[in-house]
């Protein structure tokens, strides 16, 4: 019976390097011979790799798919702190570039096949001897299952220069290892029928070659490797939005800080008409808080190498801590929303207490507030200690609240809040 594969075999072998991936969190990966890039578009959701290239010699099976590889709008919308850079290159694998040396990973996923066996040779030479990866991935078929294999007259392929059985793989494989130290473990994918395993072995035969000395040998380049330079052609780069990058992440918590603020704002008019009942403020209240941990959930899914990122309790007190005297002057003077010349004033303490993204963006509140310092489309008070927004929609109350003292306009919504202090201080007189 002729084996059929289940995932399809294409599938596996793509499974086995994102296996791979996983264990080892390579950050930089090559894959050579990438052709319509479909294993680079499975890589790129692998937090931990911060460079992903691709390389094949035809340029034309690279273009056709190769903007499938770029950011989507949620990779702008909700960038995360994760850095990730694409590059695909025209290039044969028999050239040197120097852009390829000092990866972790390189693949060559059915690719070897297709070179002569003069080329197989440079391949070698290019790849272990010198872009030096820590680890290698290499598969090509294994002619001893070719029989298996239904209506098959020669080669699996017409572009395939050879197929070779598993000894003569082998054999390719621990002579690599012998002249460029590496060491190589043989596997594959696409089992065979029962019974027939042991004798004809996988279809696709897989060597995973380990540089001896793992990450912390490094190589020196010869003075004829220096001169490589670049060889191949550059037909795509992009990189992602990522959280580290200053303005990025500017543009994101300004975004957070005004929705929340125009939030707040309108919890505390709406408190502040009495347009809210006791029912609807307990059903809000709960709204709130899944909301919440939603919100800090999704903080949390940010890189833990980032200072900023680590959220909830423990890291909000430390944070606290940091920033003691100012976190809790604030809150003991003018933690109260109010309105100042037609504007409602939100406290930035109140902002980053209450809000696990704003918090876990800024790292501090001193931090929040000298990221928001010269952002134009955030209006702060003469101190810097709140959000002014614009009030449109109560005017005729704000006239009235004019003629009435400003500080009675307490923000009940404070108590809700899990670091609200009571209301102190005169917000007018710091605006
Ligand atoms: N690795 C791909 C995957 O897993 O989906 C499939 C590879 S396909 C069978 C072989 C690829 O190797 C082709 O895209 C071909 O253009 C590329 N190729 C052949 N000779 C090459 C060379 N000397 N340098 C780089 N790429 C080469």
């Amino acid at each position: 019976m002729a084996p059929v594969f289940s995932p399809p075999l294409h599938r596996q072998r793509h499974q086995f390097v994102i296996d791979f991936v996983k264990r080892q969190k390579p950050q930089k990966v090559v894959d050579l011979g990438c052709s319509e890039c479909s294993l680079l578009k499975k890589l790129k959701f692998h937090r931990e790799i911060e460079l992903l290239v691709g390389v094949d010699i035809n340029g034309a099976i690279i273009k056709k798919k190769m903007h499938g590889l770029a950011p989507v709008s949620t990779d702008y919308l909700q960038p995360s702190y994760d850095q990730l850079r694409i590059e695909l290159y025209q290039g044969s694998v028999t050239q040197k570039d120097m852009r390829l040396r000092g990866f972790d990973l390189v693949t060559s996923i059915e690719l070897i096949e297709h070179l002569t066996l003069d080329d197989v040779e440079r391949f070698s030479e290019v790849v272990f001897g010198y872009m030096t990866p820590v680890a290698v991935i290499v598969s090509t078929p294994n002619s001893e299952f070719n029989p298996l294999l239904p209506v098959l007259a020669g080669f699996r392929h017409s572009d395939h220069k050879f197929e070779w059985t598993r000894a003569e793989f082998q054999s390719w494989a621990l002579k690599v290892c012998l002249a460029y130290g590496y060491d190589v473990e043989f596997t594959g994918v696409g089992k065979a029928p029962p019974g027939q395993q042991e004798r004809v072995g996988f279809c696709s035969q897989i060597g995973v070659f380990h540089r001896l000395g793992g990450r912390e040998s490094s190589n020196v380049l010869s003075d004829d490797d220096a001169e490589d330079g670049f060889s191949y052609t550059l037909l795509y780069s992009i990189n992602y939005p990522s959280l580290r990058d200053n303005n990025i992440l500017r543009r994101v918590l300004v975004s957070e800080v005004l929705y929340w603020a125009e939030k707040l704002k309108r919890r505390w008019m709406e408190e502040k008409t009495g347009e809210r009942d006791e029912a609807e403020e307990c059903l809000r209240a709960s709204e709130q808080r899944i909301e919440m941990e939603e919100k800090q959930t999704a903080a949390c899914g940010a890189r833990t190498n980032h200072p900023v990122e680590q959220c909830g309790r423990e890291v909000l007190e430390v944070q606290e801590g940091e920033d003691e005297e100012v976190f809790w002057n604030n809150r003991k003077g003018q933690q109260e929303s109010c309105i100042l010349h037609r504007s409602v004033s939100v406290p930035l303490a109140v902002l980053w207490s209450c809000c696990p993204k704003v918090s876990a963006l800024s790292g501090s509140l001193s931090n929040l507030r000298h990221l928001l310092m010269d952002e134009p489309n955030v209006k702060l008070s003469q101190d810097g200690s709140a959000v002014l927004l614009q009030e449109q929609d109560l005017e005729e109350e704000e006239e009235e609240e004019e003629d009435n003292d400003v500080e009675d306009s307490g923000y009940g919504e404070a108590s809700q809040c899990p670091h609200s202090a009571e209301q102190e201080g005169d917000w007018e007189a710091n605006i």
